[in-house]
């Protein structure tokens, strides 16, 4: 090599790496897979690799921007119905994983679920009800009483006031009663329509909006069923695209997606029921043209 030549480095991410790897599969394997890819294509759906996205299309995926490129809508209403009953095949009877036994329980559970993992919030909250079996005995905490309970969840100082702060509400204002409603849920402290989404869907079984978490963030926007970042805005576009009766679901089903395949950093492409009809742009493994602009 030339003195003063540079030899090219891969990219710190390693993600070159990965979509080049994806294309020098073995050709027996890639055969297979594309095999694979066209019979899932012909199954029913009308989308995957017969419909790639033409080259330069606008970041305009989003159900309330502008009309998508021709030749391929990623909200087109046969696409959506595939993704469902994959969702439906892969993931069929799937609730909400926190450990609840009450209304009550379950919204703790949420607010103390925030930047945390259902299994840690799983680990912590058998011993906190069974110290508090009641929202009376909640109300009657200060948050610096409940912090030490609630420490190993993290933002324990804010969660504990939140906590704290709906039991005194629910307990003055609602008789000691969760609200089975939007809007009295949300003048609950910490409470936001995320916590009473899970809420209402899960406990109460009213579909009043879509869970909006970090799984359902990620994936909608792989999947290009919106173009935002904005939970509130990224709930919006799926409250329009996805049917009323699967909102509770579907929040359900992207949550384990998320947890199981459609992980935040190296999503296993290669084992995901969804992947011919996938086109996100950090995909590990593809048969179909992937999009830049579609991404976690
Ligand atoms: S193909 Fe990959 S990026 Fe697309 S949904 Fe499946 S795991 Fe996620």
């Amino acid at each position: 090599m030339p003195r003063g030549v540079v030899p090219r480095q891969p990219a710190r991410s390693g993600r070159q790496d990965k979509v080049r790897a994806a294309r020098v599969l073995p050709r027996t394997e890639a055969a297979e897979r594309r095999k694979n890819a066209a019979r899932g294509a012909s199954r029913g759906s009308a989308i995957g690799r017969s419909e790639p996205a033409p080259k330069g299309r606008k970041k305009t995926v989003g159900a309330s921007k502008a009309a998508p490129a021709k030749g391929y809508n990623p909200l087109a209403p046969e696409r959506i119905a595939e993704i469902l009953q994959r969702l439906d095949q892969l993931y069929p009877n799937v609730t909400c994983a926190l450990t609840h036994s009450t209304a009550w329980e379950l919204l703790v559970s949420t607010i103390l679920s925030a930047q945390s993992t259902d299994v840690n919030v799983n680990r912590v909250t058998p011993e906190l009800f069974r110290k508090y079996p009641t929202v009376e005995a909640f109300a009657a905490l200060t948050p610096e009483q409940l912090e030490p309970d609630v420490r190993s969840t993290g933002f324990f100082r804010n969660k504990s006031k939140s906590v704290v702060g709906a039991a005194k509400k629910i307990v003055s204002d609602f008789a000691g009663r969760v609200p089975d409603d939007m809007e009295r849920l949300l003048t609950l402290p910490g409470v936001a329509r995320k916590t009473a989404n899970v809420v209402l869907g899960t406990w109460f079984k009213k579909a009043e909006g879509v869970v909006v978490d970090t799984h359902v963030q990620r994936i909608s926007r792989r999947l290009e069923l919106t173009a935002e970042s904005d939970p509130q805005k990224i709930e919006q576009d799926l409250m329009r695209v996805i049917p009323r009766e699967k909102w509770i679901l579907f929040s359900h089903q992207i949550i384990w997606h998320g947890r199981k395949l459609c992980i935040a950093r190296k999503p296993k492409c290669a084992e995901c029921a969804l992947e011919n009809i996938c086109h996100a742009g950090d995909k590990t493994w593809s048969t179909v043209e992937m999009h830049k602009e579609a991404k976690a």
